[in-house]
């Protein structure tokens, strides 16, 4: 078998058969396809499309190219959850206690943040002492503590997607729904997902800005799944502004703990219980007569406190901090170093996540660069949101930085009118998105 044929049948918009596709995976894998012909055939995939058979051929190589986890020792379905992207998404941390509180058990692989999204290893990680690299091996023993474990991804998870991923950054071809896809679905069977529940994102602050593409992502992956004999569900949701009153590490988990003391944002209980209830329901242990219902019992858990003694108990058996109040003790504190105050007045139109998710980075929230260090205090609450009235003076958003780092007055100054730039407002009162837009694959 030859790379240059195999360029040539994309590039005239022939399907590929399995073994073409086993032998690219196995080249970049190994090294043996040079880089400029794995970004050729990228460009071609990208411009002509993969069928769902190539689609599905693709993601189980590359889930098979390193490490298979094996989650036999749950003893019952291994349901996963994957997020596509966002800025203020504090999901993972609720709904791995909630699906304890119906008995159901979770491992998660995360990944760390990069670029304006920020990255759930680092949430946890802002947690003093918080054990987030976990060998796969001792997942049985921390499972048998809590019923659940969160760890790091390692390299060996599929790394013809790490290989594929880094080359596609920089050649123009991360747009594509069959490589987007394949890419996600790869990780998550290479995790040892038997049922798997996608959070699509789709606005600013994610990679699908519109519905419409983020419904053929979702279509995509339901495929995908589908064709591997996994259970596949996919919620698309709303990423248009962020998710939440909070973005930043510590803040985020912060306001995680006041989600489920009872005060829980709007958009953030509708996801969590949604994505929670869909998990619940593809675990098979329950019984609810309908979705909504399990939907709504997930809500009652996520304020009535259930969910909150799951989530303590998860923190100590990775070993993060509690103090004997049941006050989760954190790697730093957020600090107040400025505020963004309402120039004019109005209804808030828009508050664009993405430009969010930068002047979070900039703050020293996330990183650019993977060797980048995180300022786990730093971060930005947001007192309005879309929809909201406010008058001249009002405070929109307050900057926070750790306690461990001196604040640049400049950089401050520059993520004020970032995250101001941010803000629109408009005199009369805006169509506020759903935090769930669909539920595909049910
Ligand atoms: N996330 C992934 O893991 N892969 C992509 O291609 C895009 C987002």
């Amino acid at each position: 078998m030859n790379i240059v044929d195999i360029i040539l049948d994309k590039r005239y918009g022939r399907e590929l058969s399995d073994d073409q596709i086993g032998f690219f995976v196995k080249g970049v894998t190994d090294g043996s396809i040079p880089d400029y012909q794995i970004s050729s055939l990228l460009m071609a995939i990208v411009l002509n499309g993969m069928t769902d058979r190539e689609m599905t051929t693709l993601t189980l190589d590359m889930a098979s190219s390193g490490d298979m986890n094996d989650l036999s020792f749950l003893g019952e379905t291994a349901v996963d959850k994957h997020s596509t992207g966002g800025v203020g998404d504090k999901i993972t941390p609720i709904i791995m206690p909630l699906c304890a509180t119906f008995g159901v058990k979770s491992v998660k692989l995360s990944g760390r943040g990069l670029g304006f999204t920020g990255g759930t290893v680092d949430k946890f990680a802002s947690i003093k002492d918080f054990n987030i690299n976990v060998p796969s091996e001792d997942f049985p023993s921390y499972v048998n503590k809590s019923g659940m474990v969160i760890s790091g991804q390692t390299p060996s998870l599929a790394p013809a997607d790490k290989k594929l991923y880094a080359l596609r950054d920089v050649t123009g071809t991360v747009d594509s729904v069959p490589l987007i896809a394949s890419s996600i679905m790869s990780k998550k069977l290479a995790g040892g997902a038997d049922a798997i529940v996608l959070d699509v994102t789709c606005g600013s602050g994610a990679f699908m800005k519109t519905e419409s593409d983020a419904r053929r992502l979702a279509e995509a992956m339901i495929k995908i799944g589908t064709l591997s004999g996994r259970k596949t569900v996919a919620v698309i949701t709303d990423m248009d502004q962020p998710l939440g009153r909070t973005c930043g590490n510590v803040i985020e988990m912060q306001e995680v703990f006041e989600s489920l003391s009872g005060t829980p944002a709007d958009d953030v209980i509708e996801v969590a219980s949604t994505i929670g209830a869909y998990m619940v329901k593809l675990s098979g242990k329950v019984n609810f007569a309908s979705d909504e219902e399990l939907i709504e019992e997930c809500r009652e858990r996520i304020k009535d406190g259930r969910v909150l003694t799951e989530y303590i108990k998860l923190i100590r058996s990775q070993g993060g901090q509690v103090d004997g109040n049941g006050r989760i003790i954190y790697e730093d504190l957020p600090e107040v170093v400025g505020e963004v105050k309402a120039e004019s007045c109005g209804y808030v139109t828009s508050l664009k996540a993405d430009d969010i998710g930068h002047a979070s980075v900039k703050l020293g929230a996330g990183r650019m660069k993977v060797d980048d260090v995180i300022d786990y205090g730093a971060g930005i609450r947001f007192l309005s949101k879309k929809g909201d009235y406010v008058s001249v003076g009002d405070t929109l958003a307050i900057l926070y930085k750790g306690s461990k780092s001196t604040p640049d007055r400049q950089v401050i100054d520059e993520v004020s009118k970032m995250i101001r730039d941010a803000y629109k407002l408009s005199e009369s009162k805006p169509q506020i998105n759903p935090g769930i837009i669909d539920v595909l694959g049910v």
